[in-house]
């Protein structure tokens, strides 16, 4: 129904499934009949994902957004075959960049599962109003997409500190904590879409959760190790 309804996962799903190419077609700007102007969202995530498609070595030319009314037939028609033109150009996906298959399929899953924490990180942009196309351009840069890559925070569960409350495991949307009474908890970092939940939700008089950028994740305490011994029981 709305073009802002059209998700980053969905345009990535698409590219990892082979499509050459992504067309997206909204209501013109500012001609929304509601007050959520979901155009504006398509815009800005179609803006983002063009970045990240340059930062992985795809032409960013492949996913287009254009905007335009019910009755301009004749522009949609135009517009498409200069877009089936245009993919036609750039080749198969990956094979026209010269990007490996496999490497590219591997790109695109890693993003993939990085798209809840770009959304989370990118919000403010991403919910933006540009007024023009210089500000388009200027939405997103090369060297910010860049960081957002090399700067992802990963979250670990310090084992002396966690005291087996098990909030973080019932808060965590995706199921990524392993833990249970008396057990210290630890989060699968393959799950993990970093949202931060349980980050926040760590009481902080235990503060066990722990925000680690630009270094590797600890690897997970052994299991045979998780059992906690109270000190009562310890008497
Ligand atoms: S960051 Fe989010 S997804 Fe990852 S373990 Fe914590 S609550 Fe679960
Ligand atoms: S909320 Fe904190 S203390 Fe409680 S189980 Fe999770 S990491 Fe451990």
């Amino acid at each position: 129904m709305c073009s802002g309804r059209v998700d980053l996962a969905f345009v990535l799903r698409a590219f990892s499934n082979g499509m050459d190419g992504v067309f997206i077609g909204g209501c013109r700007l500012n001609e929304c009949n509601y007050v959520t102007h979901g155009n504006y969202h398509a815009l800005n995530m179609v803006l983002l994902c063009r970045k990240i498609m340059e930062h992985i070595g795809l032409n960013p030319e492949r996913l287009r957004i254009e905007f335009m009314s019910a009755g301009e037939g004749i522009l949609f028609a135009e517009v498409m075959s200069e877009f089936g033109n245009k993919v036609k150009q750039l080749g198969p996906l990956g094979k026209g960049e010269g990007i490996d298959k496999n490497e590219l399929k591997s790109k695109l899953a890693e993003i993939t599962k990085l798209i809840p924490y770009i959304k989370m990180v990118k919000n403010e942009k991403l919910g933006s109003r540009l007024q023009n196309i210089e500000e388009y351009e200027k939405l997103f840069t090369s060297d910010e997409i860049y960081k957002l890559f090399s700067e992802v925070i990963s979250y670990y569960i310090d084992p002396d500190k966690c005291q087996a409350c098990m909030i973080c495991l019932k808060k965590c949307p995706v199921e990524a904590i392993a833990g249970g009474k008396n057990q210290i908890h630890v989060i699968d970092q393959e799950k993990c879409i970093k949202c931060g939940t349980c980050f926040e939700a760590c009481p902080p008089r235990f503060g066990a959760v722990k925000k680690i950028s630009g270094e590797p994740v600890p690897p997970p305490i052994p299991e045979e190790e998780r059992t906690i011994i109270r000190k009562s029981k310890k008497k």
